[in-house]
């Protein structure tokens, strides 16, 4: 016969005298521990839409939609389908991005289309083919990131002479003639390609160089 351990006749008698170890959650409000991952929480003004936490969710929860005729991209969390693994605070670029909550987390709803939480960023379009570039939060972000360095970098630096409305052009859509007066648009790499392979006659070897 087996005799039960000292541990285990301490823990059911502290039971006795305490009561049960589970909290009375719904009844009662339940505090969960500091380290607890509760609902993902995008934050507007953090998160500079670039894309790469719905890269790494492994749940494919948050989904990414890119309007080019309103140059604008949203990104939505999917709360139905995360199983609040953290990664996509953990590996956000700002780092500040997104936050699981530890005290939102009892989403237990009838409605499933309230499950979500949306932000919406601006997109920078190529200014000849109208390609999206990136978010204009993101190109900022990677400017202030770089500081005088980002004035090596041409689509950058368009970028920002456009933000601070030195340098303001109209998106030709529908025109596929780059020349090399576009050079200091803010361009795809595509058409970046293309405006540094026209010749001095206006003649692009673009195709020839692929
Ligand atoms: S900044 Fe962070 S939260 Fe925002 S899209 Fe990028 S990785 Fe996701
Ligand atoms: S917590 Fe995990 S599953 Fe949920 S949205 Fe973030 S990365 Fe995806």
């Amino acid at each position: 016969m087996k005799y039960p351990k000292l541990r285990e006749i301490k823990e059911a008698v502290t039971a006795l005298i305490q009561g049960p170890y589970t909290t009375k959650f719904p009844f009662a409000p339940h505090t969960p521990a500091p380290n607890f991952r509760g609902k993902p929480i995008p934050d507007e003004k953090e998160c500079i839409g670039c894309g790469a936490c719905a890269l790494v969710c492994p749940a494919t929860a948050i989904e990414i939609i890119d309007d080019k005729a309103a140059a604008s991209r949203e990104l939505i969390w999917h709360y139905d389908l995360c199983i609040f693994c953290g990664q996509c605070e953990r590996l956000c670029t700002t780092e500040k991005g997104v936050k699981l909550s530890n005290t939102e987390f009892d989403l237990a709803t009838s409605d499933r289309k309230t499950l979500f939480s949306g932000i919406k960023k601006e997109l920078i379009m190529c200014q000849m083919c109208d390609e999206i570039i990136a978010p204009k939060d993101q190109i900022l972000w990677t400017a202030k990131k770089l500081e005088h360095m980002a004035f090596g970098n041409y689509m950058v630096f368009s970028a920002l002479l456009n933000n601070l409305g030195i340098a303001k052009f109209v998106s030709k859509f529908g025109v596929s003639a780059v020349k090399r007066l576009d050079f200091f648009k803010v361009l795809c790499p595509k058409c970046r390609r293309q405006s540094h392979l026209i010749d001095e006659y206006g003649d692009s070897h673009f195709e020839s160089a692929k």
